[in-house]
């Protein structure tokens, strides 16, 4: 898709042509399943300060926690048995998770058949390939803005590059990919979102989450306005367009701020559920969002049964 379509499809197009126009693919290309993915959040250390994140070094108003080995199997184990087939294990970035634990962790998961995505930031190479040899089968590492200098000023110094580095080798190792971007951050203008949606056109990804902007009280961007619930559809629907047999997820972000069965109308077809334990979870807060509190059989039974009322199946 070229730049002036994308332009077109964000300001001009109605809303429900374009929702409709990738609900369609969506059901052609990837079908009406659903795909319940549980998210254990096993470590909020972290040793970055990425402006827009609650868990960024900075906040001291955090507890911060590792869940252990045990802990994270016991998880993993029971949301097997209650019907997940895949789960995404999240943490920060951080040395303090020891890389052959989590190895040891990826090997025992997959061994009883369960898929691995993992999502804990930049590693080395050696680590993502150690991950991978381990069973390890996709990886979120989304670049979430492509405008080289301001990814630079929102993520302390950090590169964009580096991160685009990360994710080549991601795909070169042979994982799933998983790539994103955040809608509404402080100064975005249309042609950064139309950036965001062409890096993720030119990455291929496997699976895309457009998440939006919600100001977190401990960080630096506090108070500042949240991201658009009608400009994070429209760009779900087109990276539906884009990347018509991508894995999308309705991301938690937008659902607070809107109706959250409109998201799998606009080409969604992954939900991700939450299964990270009561006290845990409370620490794990990138953005503000409802304590609910985990229940993990329940939260399953009634994400399967918000999926059928939809009209889809649940996976
Ligand atoms: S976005 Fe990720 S790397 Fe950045 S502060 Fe939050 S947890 Fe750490």
């Amino acid at each position: 898709m070229q730049r002036e379509e994308i332009r077109e499809l964000l300001t001009a197009t109605e809303l429900d042509v374009l929702l409709s126009r990738a609900d369609q693919v969506r059901r052609s290309c990837v079908g009406d399943v659903i795909h319940i993915r549980a998210l254990l959040e096993f470590s909020n250390q972290c040793f970055r300060n990425c402006k827009y994140c609650g868990l960024n070094l900075g906040n001291e108003n955090l507890k911060r926690y590792s869940m252990s080995y045990d802990d994270i199997i016991t998880v993993a184990k029971t949301a097997f048995e209650v019907g997940y087939k895949t789960i995404v294990l999240q943490s920060g970035e951080s040395h303090d998770f020891d890389i052959c634990i989590l190895r040891d962790i990826v090997r025992e998961i997959s061994s009883w058949g369960m898929i691995v995505t993992l999502s804990c930031g930049e590693l080395r190479d050696s680590e993502y390939a150690l991950l991978k040899s381990s069973g390890a089968s996709k990886y979120l590492l989304k670049h979430e803005c492509a405008n080289a200098d301001m990814y630079a000023h929102l993520h302390d110094g950090y590169l964009l590059e580096d991160r685009l580095k990360s994710a080549r080798v991601i795909k070169g190792l042979g994982y799933e990919y998983g790539g994103g971007f955040l809608v509404g951050l402080p100064d975005e203008v249309i042609e950064l979102v139309i950036d965001n949606l062409l890096l993720i056109q030119k990455l291929a990804c496997d699976m895309v989450g457009v998440g939006t902007f919600i100001a977190h009280p401990d960080t630096i961007l506090k108070g500042e306005k949240s991201g658009d619930y009608e400009l994070t559809l429209r760009c779900i629907a087109i990276v539906r367009l884009m990347l018509p047999y991508s894995n999308i997820p309705a991301t938690t972000s937008l659902s607070i701020l809107g109706d959250s069965d409109r998201i799998f109308s606009a080409g969604a077809n992954v939900v991700m559920v939450k299964v990270t334990p009561q006290a845990e979870r409370e620490c794990y807060e990138i953005y503000p969002s409802n304590a609910h509190t985990t229940d993990i059989e329940k939260d399953r039974v009634n994400m399967q049964f918000k999926i059928n009322k939809l009209g889809r199946q649940s996976s």
